[in-house]
């Protein structure tokens, strides 16, 4: 059946892992995969969610019946509030509706199918780089797919320039993806005054903000301010989605937790599109699944394991921000040419370090690090033993 069909070009990032995994050098380093990674280089498991986890073990009251369509209710309003704020003027007035999702990017897929086949929205523009799947996900619902300029490799920071002149020349209605914190792979964030000028220009524009919250709290420590972007925009009525993932900041990866929060500005729209997304939601996955949701709004409704889980959350943006320290000062003592400070600058779990094909290729081949062709680097594989080694190896690839 598959005869003359071209086989699908490898995931990079999962074909980074494999070859990692195979590699039996015994000082290789995987920066690639966006995961979190202990001081120890191993993954973790968020006690607060094993706890949780524990309980619901021993929880004879739970079941595992079908949940309804648009999911666990509990955690679709606890992830509101943790997205909007609990004094939300938008969740009071009724006009916020969130769809439980399969993972961020389920989120990201049943909007973009949401607003295309029910909003006439056709076309979607998306930062160049991006996360590659934002391409991928609203290449294949049908969009018509702009990507422009976002970095700036002379800065090593935002092509701000660009991404005005997207937004002043973009049809209306276009879609733009905005990632509201710890853009990945750049970790360049607009600041508040960039937001609220991207803000003016879609207004007057009529454009739609399309939020993707992958990395809440992974930028500042802190969740309220990490939703800051989201907040600002809703706070002036615009119609609006935000795709949220709980993958990152409840490490549940592979439970497949996300939202997708609708805004709108009128609140007679809000059954219209929730008709819509149950069903779109029943064609694709049916049912969500329950485990890893229960677990995000057990936390988030109880004060105690909520306080638990933000010092988890501060304590992985708290060793990311170190990393970062240690790798701009070992940078600079070993004067490896060029400016670093772009390390610590940016926000979050990745580093766009700059560095190009060749020189990645230098790093696997000769030192067994594993990164990006893109540069990105996951500074989460870092630790305070592999420093010195990954910090030389960079060196070595730029004076080489
Ligand atoms: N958006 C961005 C920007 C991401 O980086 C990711 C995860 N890499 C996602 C969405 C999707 O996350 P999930 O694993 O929850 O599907």
């Amino acid at each position: 059946v598959f005869s003359g069909v071209e086989p699908a070009p490898p995931i990079e990032v999962f074909q980074n892992t494999a070859a990692f995994n195979k590699d039996d050098y015994p000082y290789k380093v995987n920066l690639s995969v966006g995961v979190y990674r202990t001081e120890e280089n191993k993954p973790w498991v968020l006690p607060v969610v094993r706890k949780v986890e524990m309980g619901m073990a021993n929880d004879m009251s739970l079941n595992k019946e079908y949940l309804p369509m648009a999911g666990l209710n509990s955690f679709t309003e606890s992830a509101n509030r943790l997205l909007l704020g609990d004094d939300s003027t938008a969740i009071r007035e009724e006009r916020v509706f969130g769809m439980q999702c399969v993972g961020g990017t389920g989120a990201v897929r049943m909007g973009a199918e949401l607003l295309y086949r029910y909003a006439n929205r056709k076309i979607v523009y998306i930062t160049d780089p991006s996360w590659p799947n934002h391409v991928g996900v609203f290449g294949d619902t049908g969009y018509e797919v702009r990507t422009y300029s976002y970095w700036d490799s002379r800065t090593s920071g935002m092509d701000w320039d660009s991404v005005k002149f997207s937004l002043k020349n973009a049809p209306e209605g276009s879609v733009f993806v905005l990632q509201a914190v710890a853009h990945n792979p750049t970790g360049v964030d607009p600041s508040k005054e960039q937001w609220m000028e991207i803000a003016t220009i879609m207004k007057e524009r009529k454009l739609f903000p399309f939020f993707d919250l992958a990395y809440q709290g992974f930028s500042s420590g802190d969740l309220e301010s990490d939703a800051w972007s989201v907040r600002y925009f809703a706070s002036l009525g615009f119609d609006m989605f935000c795709a949220q993932s709980f993958s990152k900041n409840f490490g549940l990866y592979n439970d497949r937790v996300g939202l997708l929060a609708i805004i709108v500005s009128d609140q007679s729209h809000i059954a219209i599109a929730k008709s819509h997304v149950e069903l779109i939601g029943r064609r694709v996955h049916a049912s969500s699944p329950h485990h890893g949701a229960r677990i995000v709004s057990t936390i988030l409704n109880n004060q105690a394991l909520r306080e638990e889980w933000k010092g988890c959350v501060t304590k992985m943006a708290t060793r990311i921000k170190l990393m970062r320290q240690k790798l701009y000062q070992k940078l600079v003592v070993l004067g490896t040419p060029g400016s670093w400070e772009h390390v610590v600058q940016q926000n979050g779990m990745f580093f766009y370090s700059g560095l190009n094909v060749r020189q990645v290729e230098f790093l696997t081949k000769e030192y067994h690090i594993y990164l990006l062709k893109s540069g990105r680097i996951n500074m989460c594989g870092l630790t305070l033993e592999n420093m010195d080694y990954v910090a030389n190896a960079i060196h070595e690839a730029v004076t080489n």
